[in-house]
């Protein structure tokens, strides 16, 4: 049942983060016009369940007047509505506040503001400025701290499957899985089995791009909103029907691959990555799900 619609705002970001699985970036093309995110919320207002808003990117303050509009409308809609920035703008206290209030005044109701080492260093940063004038303005807020990634523990020290726990919280996709897999310990292929953290049979949430993207996982769409409306697309979704998510949900990376035959034998960090890989191979033959590319890293 689809609670929360996310409007990838903008795959533009100041920042290039190792971490990003969207490969944002200050060159990265692909803004939502006010016009889509009009049609976006109103196709989300005809989705009965769907309560919250999301603004995201790469970096939604970069388009300050057309998400402030964004958010004013979703909220005249009804819809309760957050936010997702690593808060580049509160370079003081005050640029801080200047920033946040009018998101206050429209009763943003959550803020999520990237505070780790990938954004931003030790001691006093954007992030930190920006949590505390929430605090002071009154919205409720949270960072999200992702690290580089670690060796949590080795086979035989607790874990009940006996594999390695990585730490740190990032995922493997997209640039991640460029940046951050050397070194860390791996699983074989056929043993990845499952989706371990998205909800393919019944989503809560998807993430839609100024492209028409229905991600149900970053650059695995549900089909093409400029093609079909998001609330007829959100209505005929079924899991087996798709070509990507059915094998998917069915036997995890392992089966996707298997499926179509793509030959990446090997040992991977975890199903993100396999599936990652996998999906990439398959992106020509399947573009209407698989995209937009340059979430893949593959250049047009
Ligand atoms: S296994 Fe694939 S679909 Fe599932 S969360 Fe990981 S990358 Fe997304």
């Amino acid at each position: 049942m689809l609670t929360g619609i996310h409007l990838l705002v903008t795959y533009k970001c100041n920042l290039e983060c190792d971490h990003c699985f969207l490969y944002a970036s200050p060159r990265a093309q692909g803004t939502m016009t006010l016009p889509q995110i009009r049609h976006v919320l109103e196709e989300s207002r005809k989705i009965d369940s769907v309560e919250w808003i999301y603004f995201e990117g790469g970096e939604p303050l970069l388009f300050y007047p057309s998400l402030l509009e964004g958010v004013r409308l979703a909220h005249d809609m009804g819809f309760k509505t957050g936010i997702v920035t690593n808060a580049y703008g509160a370079i003081s206290d005050d640029d801080a506040e200047a920033w946040l209030r009018p998101l206050a005044e429209l009763g943003i109701a959550y803020l999520s503001i990237s505070d780790d080492s990938f954004h931003y260093g030790e001691g006093d940063s954007p992030a930190r400025r920006a949590v505390a004038a929430a605090h002071r303005l009154g919205i409720p807020t949270a960072p999200i701290c992702i690290e580089k990634p670690f060796v949590e523990a080795l086979p035989g020290e607790g874990q009940a499957k006996g594999s390695p726990v990585i730490g740190g919280g990032a995922m493997f996709r997209g640039r991640a899985v460029e940046k951050l897999t050397t070194g860390l310990p791996r699983k074989p292929w056929d043993g990845l089995t499952q989706c371990p953290y998205e909800d393919l049979i019944s989503p809560s949430r998807v993430h839609v791009d100024c492209y028409g993207h229905v991600h149900l996982c970053q650059g695995l769409s549900m089909g093409n909103m400029w093609q079909r409306p998001l609330s007829v697309l959100a209505r005929n979704y079924h899991v087996d029907a798709h070509p990507i998510c059915g094998p998917l949900s069915n036997g995890g990376p392992a089966q996707l691959a298997r499926q179509y035959q793509v030959s990446l034998q090997g040992k991977y960090v975890d199903e993100c990555h396999f599936c990652f890989l996998v999906r990439r191979a398959l992106v020509d033959r399947f573009a209407e799900y698989l995209a937009p590319r340059q979430v893949y890293g593959l250049d047009d």
